[in-house]
C-alpha cells in the first residue's frame, strides 16, 4: 500500500531524513493557521494517491496571505479523477538542484535495488527510458542491515555534501518498515542543505498488519465482494479478466497477456481446490466489470477438478465470450461439460492468451 506524502514524511522525519516544515488540512479554513509559521511563500500539494501530481494540478504555489483561497482552489479540483480530501501546506523551498534517490526490490536478482540520479523531480521511468546512464544503480544483498560506507560512495559519488547520511537512513527505513519501494524525488539542494520535497514510500501488503497500518483507502464494492470469497484480486486498466488459480500461474498469464500485446483488467487467484459455486462467483465478478471485453480462464487441475470448474463456468452465464485453458483432474469431463456451449478451448496458455488478446483488440 502506498503510503500518502504526509504519511511518509513523518516516517522520514523520525528517521532523520530533512523535510520542508508544513502541516495537513482537512479544510480551506485551517489554511491560515497551518501556514503562519512557513514564511511568505509556501506550497499546497493534494494528498491524493495518484502518479503525476504535480502536472496533474495537484501542487499549487501560493503568498501565505492568498493561502486560503489557494487552499479553496485545491480543495476543489480532481486530480486525475481523485477528489483532494486533504493538502500538505508547506514551507515553499529555494531550490538550487533536483537528485533522485530510490530504493526498491529488484526481484529478479532478489537483492535490493538503490537508484541515484543528479537530473531528479522527473519522472524516473522516462528518463531511465531515455538516458539510462544518467541513473547509477547499484545492487546490495537484503541480509545488509545498514548500507556499508563505500556502497554509499559507490552509488553517489559522495556528492552532494550530506547524500550519505540520508541514503542510509532511507536503507534502515526501507528495511523496517517493509517497504517494496522508498522514494525521494526530488531530493532536493536548498541554501539551507538537502531536503526530501516528495516522500513516496510504499508498504507490502503482507506487511500491514505487522506494521499496524491500515488501508487507508475504502475497498470498491468489487472489492469487497472478492474479500468475502477469498478471492485475491487487484483491478488493473484493461480489457482481458483474467482468472486464474495461484499466484503464480495467474501473474504467469498476465505477464503472457502484456508481452502478447494485450492489457489484463485484474489479477483474480480463485485459490486452490475451486468448486463449482467459486468459479461461478469469480467469472460473474470479473464479467461485472464494464472494461472487460473478454474473460479468460487459465486453470490447473490439481485438487481443483476441471469438471467443477466447466459447471462453474456454465453456470456463471455471463455475456462476455470465454476464452479457457483447462489442464489436469478430469480435464476430459471439464471440456466435455464446455462443448455445449460455444466457450473456446485450448490447450496451452500461450494458445489462449493470444486468441483473447486478438478477440479483445
Ligand atoms: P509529484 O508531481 O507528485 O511528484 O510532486 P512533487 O512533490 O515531486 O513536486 C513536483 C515538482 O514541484 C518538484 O519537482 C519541484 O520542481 C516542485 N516543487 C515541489 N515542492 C517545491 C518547493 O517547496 N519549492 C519549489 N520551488 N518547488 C517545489
Ligand atoms: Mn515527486
Amino acid at each position: 500500500m502506498r503510503l500518502l506524502e504526509f504519511e511518509a514524511k513523518e516516517i522520514f522525519r523520525r528517521y532523520g531524513i530533512p523535510v520542508p516544515m508544513g502541516r495537513v488540512i482537512a479544510h480551506p479554513s485551517e489554511a491560515d493557521e497551518a501556514s503562519s509559521e512557513l514564511g511568505d511563500e509556501v506550497v499546497l500539494k493534494a494528498q491524493v494517491d495518484v502518479g503525476g501530481r504535480g502536472k496533474g494540478g495537484g501542487i499549487l504555489f501560493s503568498k501565505r496571505e492568498r493561502v486560503s483561497e489557494a487552499a479553496k482552489e485545491l480543495f476543489g479540483r480532481s486530480i486525475r479523477g481523485v477528489e483532494v480530501k486533504s493538502i500538505l501546506v508547506e514551507e515553499r523551498l529555494e531550490i538550487a538542484q533536483e537528485l533522485y534517490l530510490g530504493i526498491t526490490i529488484d526481484r529478479s536478482s532478489r537483492e535490493v535495488l538503490l537508484l541515484f540520479s543528479r537530473e531528479g523531480g522527473v519522472d524516473i521511468e522516462a528518463l531511465a527510458a531515455e538516458r539510462s546512464d544518467a541513473i547509477r544503480r547499484l545492487h546490495i544483498p537484503p541480509i545488509l542491515r545498514e548500507m556499508p560506507p563505500f556502497a554509499i560512495r559507490e552509488l553517489t559519488g559522495g556528492k552532494p555534501k550530506g547524500v550519505g547520511e540520508i541514503v542510509s537512513s532511507l536503507y534502515r527505513l526501507f528495511r523496517e518498515k517493509d517497504a517494496i519501494l522508498a522514494e525521494i524525488n526530488p531530493l532536493v539542494i536548498t541554501p539551507k542543505g538537502l531536503f526530501a520535497a516528495d516522500a513516496k514510500i510504499i508498504v507490502d501488503d503482507n506487511a500491514l498488519s505487522r506494521q499496524g497500518i491500515q488501508m487507508n483507502r475504502a475497498l470498491t464494492p468489487r472489492e469487497q465482494e472478492a474479500e468475502r470469497h477469498g478471492f485475491s484480486y487487484v483491478e488493473l486498466e484493461g480489457s482481458i479478466g483474467v482468472i486464474g488459480n495461484g499466484a503464480g500461474l495467474t501473474m504467469a498469464t498476465l505477464d503472457l497477456i502484456a508481452q502478447s500485446g494485450g492489457k489484463a483488467a485484474n489479477f483474480l487467484d480463485v485459490g486452490g481446490g475451486a468448486d463449482r459455486e467459486r468459479v461461478m462467483h469469480a467469472v460473474r465478478l470479473i464479467a461485472g466489470m464494464p472494461s472487460v471485453k473478454v474473460i479468460l480462464v487459465n486453470l490447473l487441475g490439481g485438487i481443483t477438478r476441471c469438471d467443477e470448474v466447466a459447471h462453474g463456468i456454465l453456470e456463471a452465464n455471463v455475456p462476455q465470450r470465454i476464452f479457457v485453458r483447462l489442464a489436469g483432474t478430469n480435464e476430459e469431463e471439464g471440456k466435455r461439460i464446455l462443448a455445449v456451449k460455444d466457450y473456446t478451448m485450448f490447450e496451452t496458455m500461450e494458445e489462449a492468451v493470444k486468441a483473447a488478446v486478438e478477440a479483445a483488440s
